[in-house]
């Protein structure tokens, strides 16, 4: 019997794996063929001046409007695209995405607005990443200085000089960096005052649950505190309640991006400051 079981255990098994393997393929290829058929949409969602309550920037955060498997989350696909190098032509076509919608806001009169693209770690390894930058701002005619590439820690992690160089050379065109997901990654503090970043994003995780456990509200409260002691601008992630809202003003976080003001939405319903 238990030989049987195995056996039949087995062949279950084989059947799934080749399916698993055939979906992994029929995505890849889907994927290289998304850019070309304008699968791909960027949905914006707003950061608010925790001080103000005004909408000052937007961060855009990519979706696959897949013709069967209707609107793909990023989470999905993006280590598919890492994977087969095809981040690289992706996140260009997300950057110019964006700056396009940064110049519709312009022409609307809301130039002051920041925009926020997420960048990939292979995206950020690739040699003409710089260059791809500062061709797109010319092309799109972005001013630079609105524009935002978010960056994670472990991107940074190995802090070699090509890196420090690769960020001053970004720098160099005027935009500006952040951090993505802070404290979730390899947190070096060192790093912090090395590199030329201009903005902490506190990762959801601490967050979420600021206002029933102490420990998450003191780390909060120290980012805080850490990043304006290097002169750095905080903006809290998943910001979800009113609670939550008035534990970050009390500890005088900046800005705060969460469901509590607006999901994630299409740039024709992006709510403009008024
Ligand atoms: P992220 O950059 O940390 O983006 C924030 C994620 O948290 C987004 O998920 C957003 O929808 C979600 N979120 C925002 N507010 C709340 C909230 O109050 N509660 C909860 N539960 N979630 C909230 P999304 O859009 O699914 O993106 C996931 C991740 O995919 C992003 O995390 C980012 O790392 C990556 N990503 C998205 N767009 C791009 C892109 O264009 N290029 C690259 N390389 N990565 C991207
Ligand atoms: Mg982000
Ligand atoms: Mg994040
Ligand atoms: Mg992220």
């Amino acid at each position: 019997r238990a030989k049987d079981e195995g056996r039949n255990a087995f062949q279950l098994y084989q059947p799934a794996m080749n399916a698993r393997s055939l979906e992994h393929l029929a995505l890849e290829s889907a994927l290289h063929r998304a850019l070309a058929r304008e699968e791909l949409v960027l949905h914006f969602q707003p950061l608010v001046d925790i001080g103000t309550q005004r909408t000052v920037a937007a961060e855009a955060l990519l979706r696959w409007r897949h013709p069967e498997l209707g609107l793909v989350p990023p989470a999905d696909f993006i280590p598919l695209a890492e994977e087969t190098g095809l981040i690289v032509p992706i996140g260009e076509w997300v950057l110019r995405a964006a700056c396009l919608q940064h110049a519709q806001w312009r022409a609307a009169g809301h130039g002051e607005l920041r925009m926020l693209v997420n960048i990939s770690a292979r995206q950020f390894r690739h040699e003409g990443f710089t260059a791809t930058v500062a061709r797109v701002i010319a092309e799109t005619g972005m001013p630079a200085a609105q524009l935002t590439l978010e960056l994670t820690e472990t991107m940074l992690m190995d802090g070699s000089e090509h890196i420090i160089g690769v960020l001053e050379g970004l720098r160099a065109l005027g935009v500006h960096l952040a951090l993505d997901d802070f404290g979730t990654g390899y947190s070096s503090l060192a790093y912090l005052k090395r590199f030329p970043i201009d903005e902490l994003k506190i990762d959801r995780l601490f967050i979420r649950d600021i206002d029933r456990n102490d420990n998450d509200a003191a780390i909060a409260e120290a980012i805080v505190k850490l990043a304006h002691s290097l002169g750095l601008r905080v903006v809290a992630e998943g910001v979800e309640t009113a609670a939550q809202l008035e534990i970050l003003a009390r500890h005088g976080c900046d800005l705060a991006q969460g469901f509590h003001f607006s999901k994630p939405i299409e740039a024709g319903r992006f709510v403009l400051p008024g």
